[in-house]
Protein backbone atom coordinates (compact mmCIF):
# COMPACT_ATOMS: atom_id res chain seq x y z
CA UNK A 1 0.00 0.00 0.00
CA UNK A 2 2.74 2.37 0.78
CA UNK A 3 4.54 1.57 -1.97
CA UNK A 4 1.68 2.36 -4.13
CA UNK A 5 1.49 5.64 -2.49
CA UNK A 6 5.12 6.33 -3.17
CA UNK A 7 4.30 4.94 -6.66
CA UNK A 8 1.58 7.89 -6.91
CA UNK A 9 3.53 10.47 -5.44
CA UNK A 10 7.16 9.96 -6.90
CA UNK A 11 5.88 8.87 -10.54
CA UNK A 12 4.57 12.09 -12.09
CA UNK A 13 7.97 14.06 -10.71
CA UNK A 14 10.44 11.16 -11.98
CA UNK A 15 8.52 11.08 -15.48
CA UNK A 16 8.96 14.67 -15.50
CA UNK A 17 12.23 14.68 -14.68
CA UNK A 18 13.61 12.33 -16.98
CA UNK A 19 11.56 13.06 -20.23
CA UNK A 20 11.07 17.21 -19.95
CA UNK A 21 9.99 18.20 -22.37
CA UNK A 22 7.45 17.27 -23.50
CA UNK A 23 4.98 15.84 -20.67
CA UNK A 24 1.99 13.90 -20.69
CA UNK A 25 -0.18 16.42 -18.17
CA UNK A 26 0.14 19.75 -17.78
CA UNK A 27 -1.87 22.08 -15.56
CA UNK A 28 -4.38 24.39 -16.90
CA UNK A 29 -4.55 27.95 -15.88
CA UNK A 30 -8.32 29.46 -15.70
CA UNK A 31 -10.00 32.75 -15.02
CA UNK A 32 -13.49 33.47 -14.36
CA UNK A 33 -16.78 35.52 -15.18
CA UNK A 34 -19.71 34.90 -13.22
CA UNK A 35 -22.67 34.39 -16.27
CA UNK A 36 -25.58 37.07 -17.37
CA UNK A 37 -27.80 36.30 -19.17
CA UNK A 38 -27.20 36.78 -23.41
CA UNK A 39 -23.35 35.70 -23.21
CA UNK A 40 -22.12 33.47 -25.67
CA UNK A 41 -19.03 31.35 -26.24
CA UNK A 42 -18.01 32.71 -29.29
CA UNK A 43 -18.46 35.96 -27.86
CA UNK A 44 -16.69 35.36 -24.75
CA UNK A 45 -13.82 33.36 -26.38
CA UNK A 46 -13.14 36.60 -28.35
CA UNK A 47 -12.83 38.83 -25.63
CA UNK A 48 -10.47 36.83 -22.82
CA UNK A 49 -9.90 39.90 -21.12
CA UNK A 50 -13.28 40.67 -20.05
CA UNK A 51 -12.17 37.31 -17.38
CA UNK A 52 -11.01 37.89 -14.06
CA UNK A 53 -7.84 35.41 -13.66
CA UNK A 54 -6.62 37.23 -10.25
CA UNK A 55 -9.46 36.66 -7.61
CA UNK A 56 -9.83 33.34 -5.98
CA UNK A 57 -12.74 31.15 -7.87
CA UNK A 58 -13.88 30.67 -4.08
CA UNK A 59 -14.40 34.14 -3.36
CA UNK A 60 -16.96 34.66 -6.30
CA UNK A 61 -19.53 32.77 -4.46
CA UNK A 62 -22.36 30.16 -6.00
CA UNK A 63 -24.07 30.47 -8.83
CA UNK A 64 -23.51 30.51 -13.00
CA UNK A 65 -19.70 31.29 -14.40
CA UNK A 66 -17.80 31.28 -17.42
CA UNK A 67 -14.87 29.51 -16.96
CA UNK A 68 -11.47 30.37 -19.65
CA UNK A 69 -8.43 29.14 -19.59
CA UNK A 70 -5.30 30.05 -20.70
CA UNK A 71 -3.71 29.28 -24.11
CA UNK A 72 -3.58 25.35 -23.81
CA UNK A 73 -0.28 24.12 -22.97
CA UNK A 74 1.40 21.10 -25.58
CA UNK A 75 1.46 17.40 -23.81
CA UNK A 76 2.65 14.37 -25.52
CA UNK A 77 -0.54 11.76 -25.95
CA UNK A 78 -0.20 8.40 -27.22
CA UNK A 79 -4.16 8.90 -28.19
CA UNK A 80 -5.60 10.81 -30.97
CA UNK A 81 -7.05 13.61 -28.19
CA UNK A 82 -6.21 14.31 -25.01
CA UNK A 83 -8.45 14.64 -21.71
CA UNK A 84 -9.40 17.29 -19.47
CA UNK A 85 -9.53 16.30 -16.02
CA UNK A 86 -10.85 18.44 -13.40
CA UNK A 87 -11.66 17.85 -9.80
CA UNK A 88 -15.55 17.10 -8.91
CA UNK A 89 -17.64 19.29 -7.30
CA UNK A 90 -21.15 19.99 -6.75
CA UNK A 91 -22.38 21.61 -9.95
CA UNK A 92 -25.48 21.18 -11.94
CA UNK A 93 -24.37 20.89 -15.39
CA UNK A 94 -21.22 21.46 -16.90
CA UNK A 95 -20.90 22.98 -20.49
CA UNK A 96 -17.43 22.68 -22.31
CA UNK A 97 -16.28 24.54 -25.49
CA UNK A 98 -13.19 23.62 -27.49
CA UNK A 99 -11.39 26.79 -29.35
CA UNK A 100 -9.44 25.06 -32.22
CA UNK A 101 -6.12 26.57 -33.83
CA UNK A 102 -8.56 27.03 -37.23
CA UNK A 103 -10.94 29.32 -35.43
CA UNK A 104 -13.53 26.62 -34.99
CA UNK A 105 -15.73 25.79 -31.99
CA UNK A 106 -16.76 22.36 -30.80
CA UNK A 107 -18.70 21.65 -27.73
CA UNK A 108 -19.33 18.81 -25.32
CA UNK A 109 -20.84 18.63 -21.26
CA UNK A 110 -22.99 16.78 -19.01
CA UNK A 111 -24.80 17.51 -16.07
CA UNK A 112 -24.80 16.22 -12.42
CA UNK A 113 -27.09 13.50 -13.48
CA UNK A 114 -24.79 12.58 -16.64
CA UNK A 115 -21.50 12.39 -14.81
CA UNK A 116 -21.37 9.09 -13.91
CA UNK A 117 -19.43 7.96 -17.61
CA UNK A 118 -17.00 10.59 -16.99
CA UNK A 119 -16.13 9.79 -12.96
CA UNK A 120 -12.94 8.59 -12.96
CA UNK A 121 -10.44 7.13 -9.66
CA UNK A 122 -10.01 9.92 -7.40
CA UNK A 123 -13.65 11.35 -7.82
CA UNK A 124 -11.78 13.19 -10.92
CA UNK A 125 -13.82 14.07 -14.51
CA UNK A 126 -11.70 13.18 -17.34
CA UNK A 127 -13.47 14.78 -20.81
CA UNK A 128 -11.96 13.82 -24.11
CA UNK A 129 -11.36 16.82 -26.02
CA UNK A 130 -13.63 16.71 -29.24
CA UNK A 131 -11.37 16.21 -32.30
CA UNK A 132 -11.74 18.66 -35.12
CA UNK A 133 -9.50 17.94 -38.24
CA UNK A 134 -6.07 17.64 -37.50
CA UNK A 135 -6.92 21.02 -35.79
CA UNK A 136 -5.37 21.66 -32.28
CA UNK A 137 -7.19 23.04 -29.12
CA UNK A 138 -5.93 26.45 -27.99
CA UNK A 139 -8.04 27.22 -25.98
CA UNK A 140 -11.24 25.91 -23.54
CA UNK A 141 -14.06 27.41 -21.84
CA UNK A 142 -16.27 26.11 -19.40
CA UNK A 143 -20.22 27.11 -18.84
CA UNK A 144 -20.76 25.97 -15.76
CA UNK A 145 -24.85 25.99 -14.51
CA UNK A 146 -25.44 26.03 -10.82
CA UNK A 147 -21.99 25.67 -9.11
CA UNK A 148 -22.08 25.68 -5.15
CA UNK A 149 -18.35 26.80 -5.53
CA UNK A 150 -17.43 25.66 -2.05
CA UNK A 151 -13.71 24.90 -3.30
CA UNK A 152 -13.55 26.54 -6.77
CA UNK A 153 -15.86 26.27 -9.42
CA UNK A 154 -13.13 24.34 -12.02
CA UNK A 155 -10.64 22.36 -9.68
CA UNK A 156 -7.31 21.16 -10.61
CA UNK A 157 -7.53 21.31 -14.20
CA UNK A 158 -5.23 19.33 -16.23
CA UNK A 159 -4.18 18.21 -19.36
CA UNK A 160 -3.56 14.71 -20.06
CA UNK A 161 -3.07 11.93 -22.53
CA UNK A 162 -5.10 9.15 -21.55
CA UNK A 163 -3.12 6.62 -21.60
CA UNK A 164 -1.25 8.89 -18.43
CA UNK A 165 -4.54 8.94 -16.85
CA UNK A 166 -5.54 5.13 -16.81
CA UNK A 167 -1.52 4.55 -15.25
CA UNK A 168 -2.31 6.66 -12.63
CA UNK A 169 -5.87 5.43 -11.88
CA UNK A 170 -4.41 1.89 -11.86
CA UNK A 171 -2.15 3.34 -8.94
CA UNK A 172 -4.89 4.93 -6.78
CA UNK A 173 -7.09 1.76 -7.91
CA UNK A 174 -4.50 -0.13 -6.09
CA UNK A 175 -4.24 2.06 -3.37
CA UNK A 176 -8.50 1.99 -2.90
CA UNK A 177 -8.28 -1.64 -3.42
CA UNK A 178 -5.57 -2.19 -0.26
CA UNK A 179 -7.45 0.38 1.91
CA UNK A 180 -10.64 -1.31 1.40
CA UNK A 181 -9.04 -4.95 1.44
CA UNK A 182 -7.74 -3.81 4.87
CA UNK A 183 -11.05 -2.25 6.49
CA UNK A 184 -13.13 -5.28 4.96
CA UNK A 185 -10.60 -7.75 6.82
CA UNK A 186 -10.73 -5.76 10.05
CA UNK A 187 -14.38 -5.41 10.04
CA UNK A 188 -14.51 -9.30 9.98
CA UNK A 189 -12.04 -10.19 12.42
CA UNK A 190 -13.43 -7.18 15.05
CA UNK A 191 -16.59 -8.90 14.80
CA UNK A 192 -15.10 -12.61 15.04
CA UNK A 193 -13.42 -11.77 18.09
CA UNK A 194 -16.07 -9.72 19.34
CA UNK A 195 -18.20 -12.45 19.51
CA UNK A 196 -15.49 -14.09 22.11
CA UNK A 197 -14.22 -10.49 24.02
CA UNK A 198 -17.31 -8.53 23.95
CA UNK A 199 -15.48 -5.59 24.32
CA UNK A 200 -17.93 -2.46 23.55
CA UNK A 201 -15.13 -0.59 21.18
CA UNK A 202 -15.06 -3.26 18.43
CA UNK A 203 -18.60 -2.55 17.06
CA UNK A 204 -18.22 0.67 17.14
CA UNK A 205 -14.98 -0.03 15.57
CA UNK A 206 -16.62 -2.13 12.74
CA UNK A 207 -18.96 0.65 12.28
CA UNK A 208 -16.57 3.29 11.91
CA UNK A 209 -14.39 0.86 9.56
CA UNK A 210 -18.20 0.68 7.40
CA UNK A 211 -18.21 4.15 7.72
CA UNK A 212 -14.62 4.87 6.35
CA UNK A 213 -14.79 2.28 3.57
CA UNK A 214 -18.22 3.77 2.54
CA UNK A 215 -16.84 7.14 2.05
CA UNK A 216 -13.44 6.07 0.70
CA UNK A 217 -16.07 4.41 -1.93
CA UNK A 218 -18.28 7.35 -2.62
CA UNK A 219 -14.96 10.33 -1.90
CA UNK A 220 -12.88 8.39 -4.74
CA UNK A 221 -15.90 8.22 -6.87
CA UNK A 222 -15.80 4.17 -7.36
CA UNK A 223 -19.69 4.54 -6.36
CA UNK A 224 -20.04 7.14 -9.13
CA UNK A 225 -18.32 4.71 -11.45
CA UNK A 226 -20.01 1.37 -10.24
CA UNK A 227 -23.38 2.85 -10.35
CA UNK A 228 -23.07 5.37 -13.80
CA UNK A 229 -26.76 6.30 -13.33
CA UNK A 230 -25.97 7.93 -9.55
CA UNK A 231 -26.12 11.51 -9.57
CA UNK A 232 -23.06 13.54 -8.83
CA UNK A 233 -24.49 15.04 -6.34
CA UNK A 234 -26.18 12.55 -4.78
CA UNK A 235 -22.71 11.24 -4.28
CA UNK A 236 -21.54 14.19 -2.86
CA UNK A 237 -24.82 14.01 -0.37
CA UNK A 238 -23.71 10.70 0.44
CA UNK A 239 -19.87 11.56 1.43
CA UNK A 240 -21.88 14.33 3.87
CA UNK A 241 -23.57 11.45 5.82
CA UNK A 242 -20.72 9.05 5.97
CA UNK A 243 -17.99 11.48 6.86
CA UNK A 244 -20.48 12.33 9.55
CA UNK A 245 -21.17 9.05 10.53
CA UNK A 246 -17.34 8.48 10.55
CA UNK A 247 -16.67 12.03 12.36
CA UNK A 248 -19.52 10.55 15.16
CA UNK A 249 -17.72 6.99 15.26
CA UNK A 250 -14.00 7.86 15.84
CA UNK A 251 -15.78 9.79 19.09
CA UNK A 252 -17.21 7.06 20.07
CA UNK A 253 -14.56 4.43 20.07
CA UNK A 254 -12.39 6.67 21.58
CA UNK A 255 -14.85 6.73 24.30
CA UNK A 256 -15.12 3.05 24.10
CA UNK A 257 -11.43 2.37 24.22
CA UNK A 258 -10.05 4.19 26.54
CA UNK A 259 -11.17 3.78 30.63
CA UNK A 260 -14.50 5.08 31.56
CA UNK A 261 -12.37 7.83 33.81
CA UNK A 262 -11.19 9.35 30.33
CA UNK A 263 -14.38 10.73 29.38
CA UNK A 264 -16.22 11.04 32.92
CA UNK A 265 -18.21 13.99 34.04
CA UNK A 266 -19.45 17.17 31.78
CA UNK A 267 -16.63 16.11 29.01
CA UNK A 268 -18.72 13.12 28.08
CA UNK A 269 -21.47 16.03 27.44
CA UNK A 270 -19.10 17.59 25.45
CA UNK A 271 -18.37 14.86 23.42
CA UNK A 272 -22.15 13.95 22.62
CA UNK A 273 -22.45 17.58 21.42
CA UNK A 274 -19.90 17.20 19.06
CA UNK A 275 -21.03 14.00 17.93
CA UNK A 276 -24.49 15.58 17.63
CA UNK A 277 -23.10 17.78 15.32
CA UNK A 278 -21.39 15.88 13.11
CA UNK A 279 -24.02 13.47 12.51
CA UNK A 280 -26.71 16.57 12.29
CA UNK A 281 -24.51 18.72 10.22
CA UNK A 282 -23.47 15.71 7.57
CA UNK A 283 -27.19 14.76 7.23
CA UNK A 284 -28.18 18.48 6.81
CA UNK A 285 -25.83 19.04 3.90
CA UNK A 286 -27.42 15.77 2.68
CA UNK A 287 -30.43 16.29 2.81
CA UNK A 288 -30.75 20.38 1.92
CA UNK A 289 -28.00 21.34 -0.33
CA UNK A 290 -27.87 23.16 -2.24
CA UNK A 291 -30.38 25.15 -0.29
CA UNK A 292 -27.85 27.40 1.65
CA UNK A 293 -25.12 24.95 0.67
CA UNK A 294 -21.92 27.30 1.58
CA UNK A 295 -23.57 27.78 4.83
CA UNK A 296 -24.20 23.88 5.13
CA UNK A 297 -20.33 23.00 4.01
CA UNK A 298 -19.26 25.37 7.13
CA UNK A 299 -21.34 23.66 9.13
CA UNK A 300 -19.67 20.48 8.73
CA UNK A 301 -16.23 22.45 9.18
CA UNK A 302 -17.02 23.30 11.80
CA UNK A 303 -18.35 20.29 13.44
CA UNK A 304 -14.98 18.71 11.94
CA UNK A 305 -12.82 21.31 13.11
CA UNK A 306 -14.45 20.75 16.31
CA UNK A 307 -13.29 16.89 16.68
CA UNK A 308 -9.66 17.54 15.88
CA UNK A 309 -9.91 20.57 18.97
CA UNK A 310 -11.29 17.25 20.79
CA UNK A 311 -8.62 14.98 20.44
CA UNK A 312 -6.12 16.64 22.23
CA UNK A 313 -8.03 16.95 25.08
CA UNK A 314 -9.20 13.46 25.05
CA UNK A 315 -5.60 12.74 25.00
CA UNK A 316 -4.77 14.94 27.45
CA UNK A 317 -7.77 13.44 30.30
CA UNK A 318 -6.21 9.96 28.75
CA UNK A 319 -2.68 11.05 29.91
CA UNK A 320 -4.43 12.39 33.05
CA UNK A 321 -5.95 9.40 33.99
CA UNK A 322 -2.98 7.35 33.03
CA UNK A 323 -4.62 5.26 30.55
CA UNK A 324 -3.01 2.22 29.00
CA UNK A 325 -4.23 3.05 25.66
CA UNK A 326 -3.10 6.85 25.36
CA UNK A 327 -0.01 6.41 23.23
CA UNK A 328 -1.66 3.31 20.78
CA UNK A 329 -4.12 5.80 20.14
CA UNK A 330 -2.12 8.98 19.18
CA UNK A 331 -0.01 6.88 17.02
CA UNK A 332 -2.89 5.15 15.37
CA UNK A 333 -4.84 8.51 14.87
CA UNK A 334 -2.42 10.98 14.75
CA UNK A 335 -2.04 11.26 10.78
CA UNK A 336 -5.59 10.97 9.70
CA UNK A 337 -6.41 14.00 12.60
CA UNK A 338 -3.48 16.02 11.18
CA UNK A 339 -4.35 15.30 7.65
CA UNK A 340 -8.05 16.14 8.72
CA UNK A 341 -6.83 19.69 10.55
CA UNK A 342 -5.02 20.17 7.03
CA UNK A 343 -8.23 19.64 4.68
CA UNK A 344 -10.17 21.84 6.94
CA UNK A 345 -7.41 24.52 6.64
CA UNK A 346 -8.36 23.96 2.61
CA UNK A 347 -11.55 23.87 3.43
CA UNK A 348 -11.46 27.49 5.08
CA UNK A 349 -9.16 28.48 2.20
CA UNK A 350 -5.92 28.59 4.17
CA UNK A 351 -4.70 26.31 1.69
CA UNK A 352 -4.46 25.55 -1.92
CA UNK A 353 -6.59 22.29 -3.18
CA UNK A 354 -4.03 19.42 -3.59
CA UNK A 355 -4.23 16.36 -4.97
CA UNK A 356 -1.89 15.02 -2.36
CA UNK A 357 -4.16 15.98 0.48
CA UNK A 358 -6.85 14.43 -1.05
CA UNK A 359 -5.02 10.69 -1.16
CA UNK A 360 -3.06 11.04 2.02
CA UNK A 361 -6.54 11.26 3.68
CA UNK A 362 -6.37 7.70 3.05
CA UNK A 363 -2.93 6.48 3.49
CA UNK A 364 -3.56 8.40 6.57
CA UNK A 365 -6.32 5.83 7.13
CA UNK A 366 -4.63 3.11 6.15
CA UNK A 367 -2.07 4.19 9.12
CA UNK A 368 -4.51 4.40 11.22
CA UNK A 369 -6.23 1.13 10.26
CA UNK A 370 -3.06 -0.67 10.57
CA UNK A 371 -2.31 1.21 14.23
CA UNK A 372 -5.40 -0.01 15.50
CA UNK A 373 -5.65 -3.33 14.60
CA UNK A 374 -2.01 -3.21 16.67
CA UNK A 375 -3.96 -1.46 19.44
CA UNK A 376 -6.62 -3.60 19.19
CA UNK A 377 -4.10 -6.56 19.37
CA UNK A 378 -2.30 -5.11 22.71
CA UNK A 379 -5.91 -5.04 24.12
CA UNK A 380 -6.39 -8.63 23.86
CA UNK A 381 -3.16 -9.52 25.02
CA UNK A 382 -4.05 -7.28 28.30
CA UNK A 383 -7.30 -9.23 28.50
CA UNK A 384 -5.37 -12.28 28.20
CA UNK A 385 -2.87 -11.56 30.83
CA UNK A 386 -5.71 -10.71 32.89
CA UNK A 387 -7.67 -13.80 31.94
CA UNK A 388 -4.23 -15.79 32.63
CA UNK A 389 -4.54 -14.20 36.48
CA UNK A 390 -8.13 -14.75 37.14
CA UNK A 391 -7.75 -18.64 36.37
CA UNK A 392 -4.58 -18.28 38.31
CA UNK A 393 -6.61 -17.04 41.03
CA UNK A 394 -9.34 -19.22 40.82
CA UNK A 395 -7.33 -22.43 40.94
CA UNK A 396 -5.89 -21.05 43.81
CA UNK A 397 -9.43 -20.07 45.75
CA UNK A 398 -10.53 -23.70 44.32
CA UNK A 399 -7.28 -24.81 46.34
CA UNK A 400 -8.39 -23.06 49.17
CA UNK A 401 -11.56 -23.49 49.12
CA UNK A 402 -10.79 -27.21 49.34
CA UNK A 403 -8.28 -27.36 52.06
CA UNK A 404 -7.87 -27.72 55.45
CA UNK A 405 -6.07 -24.73 56.61
CA UNK A 406 -4.22 -25.99 59.15
CA UNK A 407 -2.87 -29.32 57.73
CA UNK A 408 -3.15 -28.61 54.46
CA UNK A 409 -5.05 -32.02 54.27
CA UNK A 410 -8.60 -32.23 51.97
CA UNK A 411 -11.49 -30.68 54.09
CA UNK A 412 -14.49 -32.67 54.87
CA UNK A 413 -16.51 -30.91 51.84
CA UNK A 414 -13.30 -31.75 49.40
CA UNK A 415 -13.19 -35.83 50.67
CA UNK A 416 -16.94 -36.27 50.21
CA UNK A 417 -16.85 -34.83 46.95
CA UNK A 418 -13.68 -37.15 46.04
CA UNK A 419 -14.74 -40.08 48.22
CA UNK A 420 -18.55 -40.74 47.39
CA UNK A 421 -18.95 -42.08 43.61
CA UNK A 422 -15.85 -44.16 43.59
CA UNK A 423 -16.24 -47.47 41.69
CA UNK A 424 -15.50 -50.72 43.46
CA UNK A 425 -14.87 -51.97 47.22
CA UNK A 426 -13.58 -49.17 49.40
CA UNK A 427 -11.60 -49.03 52.68
CA UNK A 428 -12.16 -46.45 54.97
CA UNK A 429 -9.86 -45.25 58.02
CA UNK A 430 -11.37 -43.37 60.41
CA UNK A 431 -8.35 -41.86 62.92
CA UNK A 432 -8.49 -39.78 66.25
CA UNK A 433 -5.59 -38.63 68.46
CA UNK A 434 -5.38 -39.85 71.61
CA UNK A 435 -6.09 -37.74 74.79
CA UNK A 436 -5.69 -35.16 72.85
CA UNK A 437 -7.44 -32.47 75.07
CA UNK A 438 -4.56 -34.15 77.36
CA UNK A 439 -1.94 -33.16 74.57
CA UNK A 440 -3.34 -29.52 74.43
CA UNK A 441 -3.39 -29.18 78.46
CA UNK A 442 0.92 -30.49 78.45
CA UNK A 443 2.33 -28.45 75.35
CA UNK A 444 -0.13 -25.70 75.08
CA UNK A 445 -2.96 -25.45 71.73
CA UNK A 446 0.18 -24.40 69.49
CA UNK A 447 2.35 -27.60 70.37
CA UNK A 448 -1.60 -29.41 69.99
CA UNK A 449 -1.68 -27.83 66.28
CA UNK A 450 1.99 -28.17 65.55
CA UNK A 451 1.38 -32.29 66.66
CA UNK A 452 -2.05 -32.53 64.28
CA UNK A 453 0.39 -31.05 61.45
CA UNK A 454 2.88 -34.11 62.12
CA UNK A 455 0.22 -36.75 62.28
CA UNK A 456 -1.10 -35.05 58.64
CA UNK A 457 2.24 -35.23 57.25
CA UNK A 458 2.59 -38.68 58.55
CA UNK A 459 -0.59 -40.31 57.71
CA UNK A 460 -0.15 -38.51 53.98
CA UNK A 461 3.33 -39.88 53.50
CA UNK A 462 1.96 -43.68 55.00
CA UNK A 463 -1.05 -43.95 52.41
CA UNK A 464 -0.81 -45.08 48.24
CA UNK A 465 -1.42 -42.16 45.98
CA UNK A 466 -4.92 -43.04 45.20
CA UNK A 467 -5.76 -42.81 48.47
CA UNK A 468 -7.33 -39.43 49.44
CA UNK A 469 -6.74 -37.99 53.21
CA UNK A 470 -8.64 -35.47 54.93
CA UNK A 471 -9.26 -33.71 57.95
CA UNK A 472 -12.65 -34.11 58.92
CA UNK A 473 -12.76 -31.68 61.76
CA UNK A 474 -10.83 -31.38 65.50
CA UNK A 475 -8.23 -34.21 65.72
CA UNK A 476 -10.36 -36.54 63.62
CA UNK A 477 -9.11 -37.57 60.05
CA UNK A 478 -10.44 -39.81 57.32
CA UNK A 479 -8.92 -41.58 54.49
CA UNK A 480 -10.42 -43.33 51.66
CA UNK A 481 -8.91 -45.80 49.11
CA UNK A 482 -9.76 -48.97 46.30
CA UNK A 483 -9.44 -52.12 48.57
CA UNK A 484 -6.53 -52.91 46.46
CA UNK A 485 -4.73 -50.47 47.81
CA UNK A 486 -4.02 -52.51 50.84
CA UNK A 487 -4.07 -49.65 53.12
CA UNK A 488 -2.55 -50.70 56.12
CA UNK A 489 -3.70 -49.36 59.88
CA UNK A 490 -1.47 -50.71 61.55
CA UNK A 491 1.58 -49.42 59.48
CA UNK A 492 -0.33 -46.33 60.14
CA UNK A 493 -0.03 -46.25 63.55
CA UNK A 494 3.47 -47.72 63.44
CA UNK A 495 4.59 -44.70 61.62
CA UNK A 496 2.84 -42.14 64.25
CA UNK A 497 4.49 -43.73 67.08
CA UNK A 498 7.85 -43.57 65.25
CA UNK A 499 7.39 -39.74 64.56
CA UNK A 500 8.69 -37.04 66.21
CA UNK A 501 6.47 -34.97 67.78
CA UNK A 502 6.70 -31.61 69.91
CA UNK A 503 8.79 -31.70 72.98
CA UNK A 504 9.39 -35.49 71.62
CA UNK A 505 5.93 -36.37 73.05
CA UNK A 506 4.71 -39.58 72.83
CA UNK A 507 1.36 -39.02 70.77
CA UNK A 508 -0.63 -42.35 69.57
CA UNK A 509 -4.05 -42.66 67.37
CA UNK A 510 -7.00 -44.96 67.29
CA UNK A 511 -8.36 -46.46 64.37
CA UNK A 512 -11.38 -48.24 63.30
CA UNK A 513 -11.49 -49.51 59.12
CA UNK A 514 -14.95 -50.57 57.29
CA UNK A 515 -14.92 -51.83 53.61
CA UNK A 516 -17.34 -51.57 51.40
CA UNK A 517 -19.24 -49.53 48.49
CA UNK A 518 -18.94 -45.79 48.34
CA UNK A 519 -21.46 -44.90 45.45
CA UNK A 520 -23.68 -43.00 46.73
CA UNK A 521 -24.46 -40.42 50.30
CA UNK A 522 -26.29 -43.62 51.75
CA UNK A 523 -23.32 -45.80 51.19
CA UNK A 524 -21.56 -42.85 52.96
CA UNK A 525 -23.47 -42.76 55.70
CA UNK A 526 -23.36 -45.78 56.29
CA UNK A 527 -19.60 -47.02 55.49
CA UNK A 528 -18.45 -43.71 58.32
CA UNK A 529 -21.48 -45.27 61.13
CA UNK A 530 -19.29 -48.41 60.24
CA UNK A 531 -15.92 -47.13 60.54
CA UNK A 532 -16.85 -44.91 63.38
CA UNK A 533 -18.21 -48.07 65.20
CA UNK A 534 -15.03 -49.73 65.10
CA UNK A 535 -12.68 -46.81 66.13
CA UNK A 536 -15.15 -46.59 69.08
CA UNK A 537 -13.98 -50.11 69.98
CA UNK A 538 -10.14 -49.29 69.77
CA UNK A 539 -10.79 -46.45 71.85
CA UNK A 540 -12.63 -48.85 74.15
CA UNK A 541 -9.81 -51.72 74.07
CA UNK A 542 -7.43 -49.50 75.55
CA UNK A 543 -6.61 -46.87 72.54
CA UNK A 544 -3.57 -47.11 70.34
CA UNK A 545 -4.80 -49.56 68.25
CA UNK A 546 -7.30 -50.31 64.82
CA UNK A 547 -10.45 -52.14 65.11
CA UNK A 548 -12.36 -53.26 61.83
CA UNK A 549 -15.82 -53.67 61.41
CA UNK A 550 -17.91 -54.86 58.33
CA UNK A 551 -20.63 -52.62 56.80
CA UNK A 552 -24.49 -53.24 57.74
P1 LIG B 1 -10.02 -39.53 72.99
O1 LIG B 1 -8.78 -40.33 73.22
O2 LIG B 1 -11.23 -40.16 73.57
O3 LIG B 1 -10.20 -39.17 71.58
O4 LIG B 1 -9.82 -38.24 73.86
P2 LIG B 1 -9.59 -36.79 73.30
O5 LIG B 1 -9.14 -35.90 74.35
O6 LIG B 1 -8.68 -36.85 72.10
O7 LIG B 1 -11.01 -36.49 72.80
P3 LIG B 1 -11.98 -35.25 72.78
O8 LIG B 1 -12.82 -35.38 71.57
O9 LIG B 1 -12.66 -35.17 74.10
O10 LIG B 1 -11.08 -34.00 72.69
C1 LIG B 1 -10.60 -33.53 71.43
C2 LIG B 1 -9.84 -32.29 71.70
O11 LIG B 1 -9.18 -31.82 70.55
C3 LIG B 1 -10.71 -31.15 72.19
C4 LIG B 1 -10.20 -29.92 71.47
O12 LIG B 1 -9.74 -28.95 72.36
C5 LIG B 1 -9.01 -30.44 70.69
N1 LIG B 1 -8.96 -29.83 69.39
C6 LIG B 1 -9.93 -29.85 68.42
N2 LIG B 1 -9.49 -29.16 67.32
C7 LIG B 1 -8.25 -28.70 67.65
C8 LIG B 1 -7.28 -27.91 66.93
O13 LIG B 1 -7.51 -27.49 65.76
N3 LIG B 1 -6.10 -27.64 67.50
C9 LIG B 1 -5.84 -28.09 68.79
N4 LIG B 1 -4.63 -27.78 69.29
N5 LIG B 1 -6.71 -28.79 69.45
C10 LIG B 1 -7.91 -29.11 68.93
MG1 LIG C 1 -9.22 -37.88 70.37
MG1 LIG D 1 -12.20 -36.79 68.70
Amino acid sequence: MFASVLALLMAPTAARAAEAPPVEDAPVATCVLPAQPGMTARQLLATPGRFDCTTPQRAFGSGDFWVLSQPLPTIQTRARSPLIRTGSVWQQSVTLYVLYANGAIRQTGYTSATTGEHLRLGARIAVRLPRHDAAKAVRLLWHIRGAANLRGIVLGATLIDPARASEQEVVLGLLYGAFAGMALALVIYNLALWAVLRQAYQPVYCLLLLCLLGYAASTSGALGMALPWLDNNDRLRANGILLGGAGASVLYFARTFFEAKVFAGRFRWVCDGVGAALIGSGLLYALASPWHIVWLDRMVIVSFASLVALIPVVLYRAWRARSNFLWLFAIAWGAPILLTALRIGHALGLLPWSLLIDNLTLVSMAIEATASSLAIAYRIHLLSRERDEARTQEIAARLLAATDPLTGLLNRRAFLEGAIGREGNQMLLLADLDHFKTVNETIGHDGGDEVLRVFARVLRASVPAEALVARLGGEEFAIVAPVSANLSATLLLDRLRAARMPYDLTVTASIGSCIGELTDEIDWKAMYRCADRALFEAKAAGRDRARASLAA
